[in-house]
C-alpha cells in the first residue's frame, strides 16, 4: 500500500540520516563490555577483582584491564578453620560492591572464580576435612550472588606461579608481539613463587618444574617453583622456631628493632605444618620476643631456614630445587613491592651493597623511633618490615642467586597499566579462553 511504502522509506531515510551525524561527527557508536570476577584467597587475605574488555574483541586482541578490586575485611579464609560460616559472611561486602559494579544487564554472564593458594593448601594438608568446610560456605556465599558462579578450588603452586607470569607479560604487550618476556617473582604469606623463560632449558631436566603454553602463536618453556612455607609469614615462624632451640623462654631476635619486647604464644607459633614438627616437648606457654636489629646476624638467622647441602641437578636454588640459569628482566610482586616499596628501596639501580647499608641502618634503628615515625602503619606490619627486608634479599641472592650484576634486572612492581600483578588475571585469562594459541588472522587489506 503506498501508505505503507512512504512511512517504510521515512523510516529508511531517517536512519540513514542518524547513521551519517554519528559517522560525520566521528563519535563512536556505544561500546558493549564483558567482565569477569575473581577472588584471590590468600593466606593473609582475601581480595576481590573485577575485569572488564570489549565485548567485540574478546577473542583475540582486546585488552582485559582490572577495573576495581576490593580488600576483603578480616583474615584469609583459612584462618576461618574454626568458625567455616564466617568465611563465607566475609565475602559478602566485597561481592555487594561487584553488584554496584557489574551493570546489571550482565551479572549472567560475568563469570566469578575463587582461587585459593598457599594458606589453604597448609590448611588442606593439615586438616582437610576443616579445609572441606571452609570450601562449602565460601560456595554457599557466592552461589547467592547473581554472578555466574564457576567454582572455587586451590591452586597448586604451578599455576600460582605460571599465571602470575601470564598477568605480567599480557600487560606488558609481550606475549601477543612475542617479545622476550619478563620473569615473575611473587611474594606471599605462605608460598613463594618463581617464574621465567630461559634459553638453555628445555624443561627436561626436572619436568615438575616445566609449564608449557603457546600463545599467539609462541611457543614458551616456563621455569617455575612455588615454595611452599617460603612466604614471608611461614619463614617468620621457621626463623623463630629455629631461635628457640637454644632458650625457649626468651628470644633475642637480630631481625626486631631494639627496645622491641613482645609475649608470645608457643603453641600459635607452633601451629602450622611449616614448623609443627619442631615443637619443643617441653615448652613453657609464651615467650618473650626481644629484638636488638642487627642486620648481618639477621642474615645469618634467615639462611639457616635455607637448605643448600645438596642438589642433584646442574643447578639448584634450595633445598635440592632444580633452578636453570636466571635470564632477562624480573617483576617482583605482592610482598615484595609491599616491603620494598615501605624500605623505600624499590629503586633496583642502587647498588645490592648501599641496599644492604640502608637496611642495615634501619635495622638497627630503635624501635620507639620507628613507632613515631610512621604512627598510621600497622604495628604487625611495622614490626615485621627489617625481618621481611632482610628475608627478601637474602632470598633473591642467596636462594635464587641475584647477583649485584643481575640485581638491576629486577623491578618491584604493584600494578602494570592500572591492574594488579598477581596470578589472577592470568587465571581468567586461561579459564575464559581469551589468549588464542595462534596469532589472529592479520586484518584483510581494504580494497583498493
Ligand atoms: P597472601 O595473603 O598469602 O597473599 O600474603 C600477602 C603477604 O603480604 C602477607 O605476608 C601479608 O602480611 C603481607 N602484606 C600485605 N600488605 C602488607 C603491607 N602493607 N606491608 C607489609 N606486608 C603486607
Amino acid at each position: 500500500k503506498p501508505v505503507t511504502i512512504i512511512i517504510t522509506v521515512i523510516g529508511v531515510i531517517a536512519i540513514v540520516a542518524l547513521v551519517t551525524v554519528a559517522v560525520l561527527q566521528n563519535r563512536p557508536l556505544p561500546q558493549k563490555y564483558k567482565y569477569g570476577i575473581v577472588l584471590d584467597a590468600g593466606s593473609s587475605h582475601t581480595a576481590l577483582y573485577i575485569y572488564e574488555w570489549p565485548a567485540e574483541k574478546d577473542n583475540n586482541t582486546g585488552r582485559v584491564e582490572q577495573t576495581h578490586s576490593c580488600k576483603v575485611k578480616g583474615p584469609g579464609i583459612s584462618s576461618y578453620a574454626s568458625a567455616p560460616l564466617k568465611a563465607g559472611e566475609s565475602l559478602r561486602a566485597c561481592m555487594q560492591e561487584a553488584e554496584q559494579r557489574v551493570p546489571g544487564k550482565r551479572y549472567h554472564e560475568t563469570p566469578l572464580y575463587l582461587g585459593a593458594t598457599a594458606g589453604m593448601r597448609l590448611l588442606n594438608m593439615e586438616n582437610s576435612s576443616a579445609s572441606e568446610k571452609v570450601f562449602q560456605a565460601v560456595e554457599e556465599a557466592l552461589q547467592k550472588f547473581p554472578f555466574s558462579y564457576q567454582g572455587a578450588r586451590i591452586l597448586s603452586g604451578q599455576e600460582e606461579g605460571a599465571f602470575g607470569w601470564v598477568t605480567v607479560n599480557y600487560l606488558d604487550d609481550r606475549l601477543e608481539q612475542g617479545l622476550e618476556t619478563t620473569g615473575a617473582l611473587d611474594l606471599g604469606g605462605a608460598s613463594t613463587q618463581i617464574s621465567f623463560v630461559s634459553d638453555n632449558y628445555d624443561g627436561s631436566e626436572s619436568p615438575s618444574n616445566s609449564v608449557t603454553f603457546r600463545l599467539y602463536g609462541n611457543d614458551y618453556n616456563l621455569y617455575t617453583h612455588s615454595f611452599l612455607c617460603y612466604g614471608k609469614d611461614q619463614v617468620l615462624r621457621m626463623a623463630l622456631a629455629h631461635q628457640t632451640q637454644t632458650g625457649p623462654e626468651s628470644i633475642l631476635d637480630p631481625c626486631f628493632h631494639p627496645g622491641y619486647n613482645a609475649t608470645k604464644n608457643y603453641s600459635i607459633l607452633y601451629d602450622s605444618p611449616c614448623v609443627s614438627d619442631r615443637k619443643p616437648q617441653r615448652a613453657p606457654v609464651n615467650f618473650t620476643h626481644v629484638g636488638n636489629g642487627n642486620f648481618k646476624q639477621c642474615q645469618n638467622v634467615v639462611k639457616s631456614v635455607f637448605n643448600f647441602t645438596h642438589c642433584n641437578y646442574t643447578h639448584c636454588s634450595f633445598n635440592g630445587i632444580f633452578q636453570p640459569l636466571l635470564q632477562g628482566p624480573f617483576g617482583a610482586f605482592s610482598a615484595y613491592y609491599f616491603v620494598m616499596n615501605f624500605l623505600n628501596l624499590s629503586d633496583t639501580s642502587i647498588p645490592l651493597e648501599t641496599v644492604k647499608e640502608k637496611l642495615a641502618r634501619y635495622c638497627a634503628t630503635p624501635w620507639n623511633q620507628i613507632i613515631q615515625q610512621h604512627p598510621d602503619i600497622k604495628l604487625k606490619y611495622l614490626a615485621e618490615y627489617c625481618f621481611s627486608g632482610t628475608y627478601i634479599l637474602t632470598l633473591l641472592t642467596e636462594g635464587y642467586n641475584f647477583t649485584s650484576d643481575s640485581y638491576p634486572n629486577i623491578k618491584f612492581i604493584k600494578k602494570i597499566k592500572g591492574s594488579d600483578a598477581g596470578w589472577t588475571l592470568g587465571y581468567m585469562l586461561n579459564l575464559t579462553n581469551m589468549i588464542p594459541a595462534e596469532a589472529p588472522d592479520s586484518p584483510p587489506l581494504p580494497h583498493a
